[in-house]
């Protein structure tokens, strides 16, 4: 919409062993094989599999990203990956932030910033994930606890680096539970989000910066959120570890 490219990212989250995601890439290949791709694809398994998926995508349009990553390049940071060590394995984009990082292990919203940044710095375009939990939503509170997240993120960017930024709207709620948000809600929260990067970085980051919906999204359910205004894609957990299913949401997104 308006001028941005579309984006549709599969996040796999921690699932295949090299071999399987080998296949599961060739899959979403020849699923899209033909097809003028007005989106942009974007496939993120997990480290372990990033070799054998970028292989297996070799040639093709469809981009590599990775699921998280830490500031620094090389040094004494044990268990970690960094931005050249992803760029070396082909990776363009790198998912920060997720839900399930922010909650299973920890993650702050200082941490997220210093990954966002380190990710730009580090030449990958960063997908950051914020989005409202149940209970958050109860309560009245999605845009303070979504613009919350989004500000801390961005507030020390130049206009130039938020504009390069793609923010995925994943609700927490909807995450895996088989209830996606509806497009009307998306469009809100990703039309408030876009407000404040307005707000935050000027006019211009605000048209560039693409926001993707994410949380229960499928093949069936793609079109309506890819028909909103500042609705810019998705990112897709579930849907996206079937290489059929996930080729027949790009084709209807
Ligand atoms: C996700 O993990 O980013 C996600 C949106 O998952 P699902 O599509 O399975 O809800």
């Amino acid at each position: 919409p308006a001028g941005r490219r579309p984006l549709l990212a599969g996040n796999w989250k921690m699932h295949t062993l090299p071999g399987e995601a080998a296949e599961l890439a060739a899959a979403v290949r020849q699923g899209l094989e033909g097809q003028a791709l007005s989106a942009e694809v974007v496939l993120c398994p997990p480290f372990t599999s990033l070799a054998a998926a970028g292989q297996a995508l070799a040639g093709s349009p469809i981009a590599l990203g990775a699921q998280d990553l830490v500031w620094g390049e090389f040094g004494a940071f044990t268990g970690a990956i960094s931005a050249p060590m992803l760029r070396e394995l082909g990776c363009r984009y790198v998912i920060v932030g997720h839900s399930e990082r922010r909650q299973l292990l920890g993650e702050t919203d200082a941490l997220i910033q210093r990954k966002l940044e380190a990710a730009l710095a580090g030449g990958l375009t960063p997908i950051l994930c914020v989005g409202e939990d149940a209970a958050q939503r109860r309560e009245g509170r999605t845009a303070a606890v979504v613009l919350g997240q989004v500000a801390f993120a961005l507030a020390g960017l130049e206009p130039g680096q938020a504009a390069q930024v793609v923010i995925a709207y994943e609700p927490v709620w909807a995450i895996g539970s088989g209830t996606p948000a509806t497009p009307g809600d998306a469009q809100a929260v990703a039309a408030a989000i876009r407000q404040l990067v307005a707000r935050l970085h000027g006019p211009a980051a605000a048209a560039a910066v693409r926001v993707l919906y994410g949380g229960s999204v499928k093949p069936d359910n793609i079109a309506g959120f890819m028909a909103q205004p500042d609705v810019d894609g998705a990112l897709v957990g579930g849907a996206s570890l079937d290489g059929a299913a996930f080729a027949r949401l790009v084709r209807e997104g």
